[in-house]
């Protein structure tokens, strides 16, 4: 089990209301579509490292900052000796190097991984320093998807390719590490200097109000992310999929979801019953709020927090 486990993040988790709600252009689903991509292809990572023995200390998803400085780090592995930093790129398709730069097929250049890699092994340095931490740093560009070819790639480069995966990781099963509390200390000091969200995680965000959004909730399938409708007075089930759940936990899901788009929005009864499509009644949603949140305010100038 890792010691801490990925999130949806929150670029990710907007783009995807988002493009339920409103229209996104070509170019905004493109992004759409890569952040989405680039997410299963560190679940379909995070499903290899869990059978790691307990001599690593899996840290999923951890975002730092050092002077100034914002570095997400894909995976962190914590072993008696070295930190292992990783990476992750879902690419598909044919690549290339030239000149140190890096091309699809079609010779459009792309960013290069092993530069954010390089970057982030700097910072991530600094920041194990400033804890008083000098564990060497191994770090690896790690090429999940079976589809993906590189050309040019010369041998000494940190690149894991998907036929390598589980041989570099049956080599680490089968490496003793042994930890100490020291190790769960600093695990536990990276998790807790985590960013959850900054306003870095909103770069690149299409812009959208309140007002142009379609209104209801959303279906908590991912892949499917269609807007519910109601089934009786208790439930809701999705248009789209079929999927059915208790309407109150769709309201929560949908409150939760409104302060991600609006961060700072007042939340009240009568917003939370619009921005649900009128699912419910606002008795209801009153409730929901009640009991989940902390009531400010007096009377008609109820809000929550
Ligand atoms: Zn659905």
């Amino acid at each position: 089990m890792p010691f801490k486990s990925r999130t949806v993040p929150v670029k990710l988790r907007i783009m995807r209301a988002l493009n339920s709600r409103m229209v996104l252009t070509e170019k905004e689903k493109k992004y759409y579509f890569y952040l989405e991509k680039g997410y299963q292809g560190e679940l379909m990572f995070d499903s290899m490292t869990e059978n790691l023995h307990t001599g690593y200390l899996i840290i999923n998803d951890v975002c730092l900052e050092m002077n100034n400085s914002e570095f997400q780090n894909d995976t962190l592995l914590i072993s008696q000796g070295t930190i292992f930093l990783f990476e992750i790129k879902n690419f598909e398709g044919d690549f290339y190097y030239d000149s140190n730069k890096l091309y699809l097929a079609s010779g459009e250049e792309v960013k290069d991984p092993l530069v954010q890699l390089k970057r982030n092994e700097t910072l991530l340095r600094q920041f194990l320093r400033s804890l008083d931490c000098h564990f060497p740093i191994e770090s690896w560009v790690v090429f999940i998807n079976p589809e993906f070819t590189l050309y040019e790639a010369s041998r000494d480069l940190p690149i894991i390719f998907p036929s390598q995966i589980n041989r570099f990781l049956g080599t680490l099963n089968r490496t003793a590490s042994k930890l100490t509390n020291r190790h769960i200390k600093l695990a536990e000091q990276l998790v807790s200097a985590h960013i959850v969200d900054s306003p870095y995680s909103r770069t690149r965000l299409p812009s959208f109000d309140y007002g142009q959004l379609l209104k209801g909730v959303l279906c908590p399938n991912s892949q499917c992310l269609g807007f519910m409708a109601p089934k009786g007075n208790r439930t809701l089930m999705c248009m789209e999929c079929g999927y059915e759940e208790k309407m109150e936990l769709g309201l929560l899901r949908n409150i939760e979801e409104l302060k991600l788009l609006f961060p700072g929005v007042k939340i009240t009864t009568n917003l939370i019953f619009e921005w649900c499509g009128g699912v419910g009644s606002k008795k209801m949603v009153g409730r929901v709020l009640r009991e989940n949140y902390h009531v400010m305010g007096k009377k008609k100038y109820t809000y929550y927090e």
